[in-house]
């Protein structure tokens, strides 16, 4: 596996659509993308999105004292909602079967059923003694009973189906994209609606977290420090994927808190979106658990540090992060 962020066949490193694939070309889930057109998902993004963008471009100067300068600030990193979707979640769009997508996106509808199904079942005799007129006999109770267990049962098959072990596996970001030889982020409503719901989570917080993470690319990208530097495309695209996924992450984390009295479950989104991720998505854990409450402080010198010294390497940025933790304590 290529570990630099911008490796060629990763979708983001694209100069083109070429890489992504239209929703309507996978015929057979057609009723399924009805149903969340029907419910309005793809809107619901593209608010999110109008609410959220500046709020979190304002957040992400400030925690990384970076900024596209005014003339750019406008033009910088636009946002589109998409209706396609990168390959590789294509992939892993596949290898759950509709049914269950579709039974995922509806796990609090079968809970909440299979709850009010045991509360009839434990308030059977009162409820035939109040309402005579239903005509409810004994066997009755034994159908509710039995019913509620085979939801039960359901439920614990649907949940069986891991989102983590497929996520595991994927190296990019499937549900928006920075591109940064474009510089523009592209957010994908098909993938976040899905993802939503098997996580239970809304999608209005899910797209705020995914777009968080894509600006946060093109900040410690673009971003000019106040000599005006900015982060080489080269380098940025050569480094490793440990460290500009950490990076994202790491302000994705920051900015969700930091927003929380406007998205009070954004930054819940973001834990149970982190919860199914792997790897690079991961790194900046180790750097917040090191740094503790210094770590806007330590990571903002160490995003300077690497920028300046070109293509990030996931060990010397972690050696910086220590370096810079262990200096901070003894001039305490
Ligand atoms: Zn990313």
């Amino acid at each position: 596996m290529n570990s630099s962020f911008g490796s060629p066949e990763k979708h983001c490193a694209s100069n083109a659509e070429g890489l992504l694939q239209n929703c309507d070309a996978l015929s057979e889930l057609g009723s399924h993308f009805e149903d969340m057109r029907a419910r309005g998902v793809r809107e619901a993004v593209e608010r999110a999105v109008k609410q959220s963008n500046q709020l979190i471009r304002e957040k992400l100067r400030s925690e990384t004292r970076l900024s596209l300068t005014s003339s750019e600030e406008r033009s910088t990193a636009p946002v589109t909602v998409e209706d396609g979707y990168p390959l590789r979640f294509k992939k892993l769009l596949e290898s759950i079967p509709p049914l269950v997508w579709t039974l995922r996106q509806s796990i609090g509808l079968l809970r909440s059923g299979s709850e009010s199904i045991a509360l009839v079942g434990r308030q059977f005799e009162q409820i035939v003694e109040q309402f005579p007129q239903l005509r409810w006999h004994d066997a009755q109770k034994h159908e509710f009973e039995s019913s509620f267990a085979a939801l039960l049962r359901l439920i614990e098959e649907i949940e069986q189906v891991k989102l983590q072990k497929l996520f595991a596996e994927i190296d990019e970001d499937i549900l928006g994209a920075y591109f940064f030889l474009r510089g523009e982020v592209k957010l994908y409503w098909i993938p976040i609606g899905l993802i939503a719901g098997a996580l239970n989570v809304a999608v209005e917080d899910l797209t705020v977290v995914v777009l968080a993470h894509e600006l946060a690319h093109a900040y410690t990208h673009l971003g000019r420090d106040i000599d005006g530097h900015q982060w080489a495309t080269n380098h940025f695209g050569d480094s490793d994927l440990g460290v500009i996924e950490g990076l994202a992450q790491f302000y994705t984390e920051t900015v969700t808190d930091r927003l929380s009295n406007r998205f009070p479950n954004a930054h819940s989104a973001y834990e149970a979106l982190l919860a199914i991720q792997a790897g690079p998505y991961k790194t900046h854990l180790e750097w917040t658990e090191q740094t503790g409450s210094r770590a806007s402080e330590i990571l903002r010198w160490c995003l300077l540090q690497a920028r300046a010294k070109g293509k990030a390497k996931c060990a010397e940025f972690e050696t910086l992060v220590k370096g810079a933790n262990e200096r901070l304590k003894r001039s305490k």
